[in-house]
């Protein structure tokens, strides 16, 4: 560790293979380290915590951000961080950083695999030869050339689907709340206003952050717009779609299709018991109700929150994470979402 550098305790819940842990403790060398192999609660924080790591499947609430009176950083080892209650950790001037991009291509990918598994129905077809039936009738899929996909959001993510999707010859169309005259013109696709973007499109993917502006912006409303039969794709974050719309929509044959990475409530699917105990909700409930309507459903594909998760990714989203704490003890601030300005 360099001189200039403040020895920190770190607190990491985080599930790491042998190698990865290995890694990380010879990485953060110097600093105190403790990585705990579970999802952070009330019940297993550490007094001593003066850098938090999480991944995304722990909430950072205000009772635990206040429970921990030695807390100088929290370090997201993830792009997302709506898990984390940055207004709290902003009121303790308590820097959140996290990884903003490690490999847009790793989770375009697993997008793009969802779509083909649907649009090729791929995933009934495995499902069929499993279960000992050898058969292609009414499997019946279509081919993505010449089709129109509706990319919402075309930042890193969404920009790199764009581009793998050119090579398939497809007509690409994309809402973006803050739209790139650049990339479009270098990317050959065209900016429409959402409801255009509903109405048209044979298959959309979502790619914008969770804020309070996208919090379910494909609702029944937006569904009622859609074109019949069309497939949605979502490996962003579960709020941007209200799960019992979607139940609705495919119910009524609006929704031909859904590949689901995420799901609203993921967090009541890891933990089933979380719905047993006093904090939970009717809301809850019937999320966690709507959400297994849709992992049952014949035109579904549901993930567990997977598109992050290759080898590659995995080690940048930890080499990164690394780096934040240790800029953070030089007292240099990187990746700090709560200096940047939000985006509406
Ligand atoms: P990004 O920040 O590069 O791009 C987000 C885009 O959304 C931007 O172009 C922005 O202008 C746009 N946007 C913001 N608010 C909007 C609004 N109200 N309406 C329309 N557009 C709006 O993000 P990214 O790296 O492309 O990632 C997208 C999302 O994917 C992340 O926020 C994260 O939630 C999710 N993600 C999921 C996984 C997974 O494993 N499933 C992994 C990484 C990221």
């Amino acid at each position: 560790m360099p001189t200039k550098s403040k020895k920190l305790y770190c607190t990491c819940y985080l599930t790491l293979t042998p190698d990865m842990k290995a890694h990380v403790k010879k990485k953060l060398r110097g600093h105190k380290l403790h990585i705990i192999d579970d999802v952070l609660s009330l019940d297993n924080l550490d007094p001593k915590t003066e850098v938090l790591g999480v991944f995304v499947d722990s909430k950072v609430t205000k009772k635990i951000i206040d429970s921990l009176p030695k807390l100088k950083q929290i370090v997201a080892f993830s792009t997302g961080y709506n898990t984390i209650d940055l207004k709290a950790a902003k009121r303790k001037k308590i820097p959140v950083c996290n990884v903003p991009s490690y490999g847009e291509n790793t989770v375009a990918e697993f997008s793009f695999g969802l779509m083909l598994s649907l649009t090729r129905q791929l995933f009934l077809g495995v499902k069929r030869v499993k279960e000992g039936e050898f058969d292609y009738h009414g499997l019946r899929g279509f081919d993505l050339k010449g089709k129109t996909i509706g990319i919402i959001g075309t930042g890193r993510i969404g920009m790199h689907l764009i581009s793998m999707l050119k090579g398939f010859e497809t007509n690409i169309i994309a809402y973006d709340a803050y739209p790139n005259k650049t990339l479009e013109k270098e990317n050959d696709f065209t900016y429409v206003p959402l409801p255009e973007l509903l109405k048209t499109s044979d298959i959309i993917s979502l790619h914008v952050p969770l804020f309070d502006s996208t919090y379910h912006m494909i609702d029944k409303k937006a569904i009622k717009k859609m074109k019949k039969g069309v497939y949605i794709i979502n490996t962003a974050r579960g709020g941007l779609i209200d799960s019992e719309a979607l139940v609705w929509g495919l119910e009524e044959g609006i929704v031909g299709g859904a590949g689901l990475d995420v799901l609203e409530g993921e967090d009541l699917l890891e933990d089933p018991h979380k719905l047993l105990s006093t904090t939970c909700t009717v809301k809850d409930t019937r999320t966690s109700l709507m959400n297994n309507v849709l992992i049952d459903h014949k035109k579904t594909i549901v993930t567990p929150h997977l598109a992050f998760n290759t080898t590659e990714a995995v080690k940048r989203i930890i080499d990164t994470s690394i780096e934040n704490i240790i800029a953070f003890s030089r007292g240099e601030s990187l990746n700090d979402v709560t200096a940047k300005k939000k985006k509406k």
